[in-house]
């Protein structure tokens, strides 16, 4: 028996994850995926991404889908566009032997009438951006009465967003029966609020210490005057020449800044950000995923 198969995970599930290079558990996924195929409880999972917490929540919800239904089942909500792609596109993947689940992604800046219209073919779980969801249940294009399970992925995430009210909009229309799994890193006030409207009893996982980052990475910071900070990311950059990495800026502005000083500085870069259409956004991703940028 491997790993998997002692979890309980369906045979067609472990064959694609297999494909896709997993052979055992993560921590997280561990201590989740028991609990979460039973899908009799709610749940707080204390992760950071890159812990494999898409596989935790996305395994067990795939396994409790009752394809004989029609209906919506699974409802995972997560901060952005590009996260909500991600978990779509890894659900998909896991779900290659088992193409029966129908996974629908709905997000803000691409037409909407084609998310309509792949809801009304039949999805069984969506994965959906605070946003376009309301709009959604507004245009009443959405029936989210019937989820057994909300996954809300990146709580806190969603709330330094501001989708508070979205949030609670949304999960008032879910049946008070369901089950709720919040993923989050970090446990601020507004997630403890959260927990303690939506989530009685819920089971609790902490993946490394509370409010800290990844095992796997190393911190280093430097501190600079705001006139050298431009100078001195060259600096970090020239020092590592086949650097692959990210820039973390407060304002739109400020990123569309950074990257046109970069392209002119002859460094092959782009920018992401909320002003540019989301073509532009899935442009600059999928250069930054073939590592072209
Ligand atoms: P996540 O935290 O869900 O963003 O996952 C981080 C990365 O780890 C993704 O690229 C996953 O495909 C990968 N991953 C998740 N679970 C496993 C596993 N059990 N074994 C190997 N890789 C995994």
């Amino acid at each position: 028996m491997n790993h998997f198969e002692e979890f309980g995970i369906k045979k067609e599930l472990i064959k694609a994850i297999t494909e896709l290079g997993f052979e055992k558990l993560t921590p997280i996924q561990k201590q989740s995926i028991s609990v979460l195929k039973e899908g009799r409880q709610n749940f707080i999972g204390m992760a950071q991404t890159g812990t494999g917490k898409t596989a935790a929540f996305g395994l067990p919800l795939i396994s409790l889908v009752d394809t004989d239904s029609r209906t919506i089942q699974g409802l995972i909500l997560a901060p952005t566009r590009e996260l909500c792609v991600q978990i779509a596109k890894d659900l998909e993947n896991y779900c290659k032997y088992l193409n029966e689940v129908k996974i629908v992604a709905v997000y803000g800046g691409v037409s909407i009438r084609d998310q309509i219209s792949s809801i009304k073919k039949g999805a069984h779980i969506v994965v959906a951006t605070p946003g376009r969801l309301t709009d959604l249940i507004r245009r009443k294009k959405i029936n989210i009465s019937t989820i057994k399970y909300a996954v809300l992925d990146e709580a806190d995430e969603m709330l330094n967003m501001g989708f508070q009210e979205d949030l609670d909009a949304i999960l008032g229309l879910t049946p008070a029966d369901k089950h709720t799994w919040l993923f989050a890193a970090t446990m601020p006030e507004g997630i403890r609020a959260i927990t303690s409207r939506y989530l009685s009893d819920p089971f609790e996982v902490t993946i490394g210490i509370k409010n800290s980052a990844a095992e796997n990475s190393s911190h280093i910071y430097y501190v600079v005057h705001e006139r050298d900070r431009y100078k001195a990311l060259k600096r970090i950059v020239d020092a590592n020449p086949n650097i692959f990495a990210i820039v973390f800026c407060r304002t739109r502005a400020e990123t569309q800044k950074i990257s046109e000083k970069l392209i002119k500085d002859g460094y092959n870069a782009d920018s992401l950000h909320g002003d540019l259409s989301q073509t532009l956004r899935d442009k600059v991703m999928k250069h930054y995923r073939d590592r072209s940028l």
